[in-house]
């Protein structure tokens, strides 16, 4: 199956040039429900996990009376190919990267952060020879557990959030916009994404962007969203081949919720990782 995003209302890099510069490609991921391969890239879902590496757990919780509880098993949010994203900036001798998370919010690496307790596992797929067979079960009914999706990779030039801009020109790309009739469907695309830049309509920009460990920039890993586009019929990020599906129907529910997750209070969330070196801890960063 393709999915492809509708054409863009516009073209800054020729209706106001000086945005060109800014042009940057983001993997829109499209998940949508299947039954994905253990090796595969894919959301949810089982990973290509070594048997004999215990699976990774959350001691971070306490009962009523502050004594430890669990620890609980983290959950599957996503694995990733070098085959189907060599954007990745895979550390040597790795070529899978895998993120599981605490379901429950927990403080960040990030100061600023916001969101669930997330890590990332970088490895060679080659060198797991006798994966897991049956990963823990994290439920169904939980808001942030995605659902087994398969991905449908497609690349889009896309343009940053207006406070990643120098002063003055997100204004005058408003204003471009206001004087054409028309909206900004090219800057920070909604959904599920692999790089490029994220709405920070909630709480503006965070003021330093720096990796804890080394202070190189944090750069967006993968955005994972609520939703995938609008109800609206002429939203351009409604693939063209799902046109035709009424979104208050279930399999037009499933294809533009298609993890299921309510993340935050229904938006996105954006996974940063230290530009230097990818192994340095991630925030998430929710909205
Ligand atoms: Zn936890
Ligand atoms: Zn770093």
């Amino acid at each position: 199956m393709i999915l492809t995003t509708g054409p863009a209302s516009h073209d800054p890099a020729r209706d106001v040039p000086e945005l060109a510069p800014y042009a940057r490609t983001t993997v829109r991921l499209h998940p949508r429900r299947g039954v994905p391969g253990a090796r595969d890239s894919h959301l949810g879902g089982p990973l290509w996990w070594p048997a004999a590496e215990p699976w990774p757990v959350c001691a971070g919780h306490r009962d009523v009376n502050g004594r430890p509880s669990g620890p609980y098993p983290l959950v599957a949010v996503a694995q990733l190919t070098a085959a189907d994203f060599p954007e990745i900036r895979f550390p040597d001798r790795t070529d899978l990267v895998q993120l599981l998370w605490c379901t429950d919010w927990h403080d960040q690496p990030h100061p600023e952060g916001w969101g669930q307790a997330c890590r990332l596992f970088w490895r060679r797929a080659d060198d797991v020879t006798d994966p897991l067979g049956d990963q823990p079960d994290p439920g169904e009914d939980e808001d942030m557990v995605p659902r087994a999706c398969v991905l449908h990779p497609e690349r889009l030039t896309e343009y940053p959030w207006h406070e990643e801009l120098p002063p003055g020109l997100a204004d005058r790309h408003e204003a471009w916009l206001a004087e054409h009739g028309l909206d900004d469907d090219v800057s920070t695309i909604p959904g599920c994404k692999l790089g490029g830049s994220m709405r920070w309509g909630v709480t503006d920009l965070p003021g330093s962007m720096e990796c804890g460990e080394c202070r190189a920039p944090l750069e967006l890993f993968l955005q994972l969203d609520t939703y995938e586009y609008d109800m609206a019929a002429e939203d351009r990020f409604r693939p063209l081949q799902e046109r035709g599906l009424d979104p208050r129907s279930e399999a037009g529910r499933a294809a533009r919720e298609p993890t299921g997750m309510t993340v935050g209070r229904g938006g996105h969330a954006g996974l940063y990782v230290c530009g230097a070196d990818p192994r340095h801890p991630a925030s998430l960063f929710t909205q």
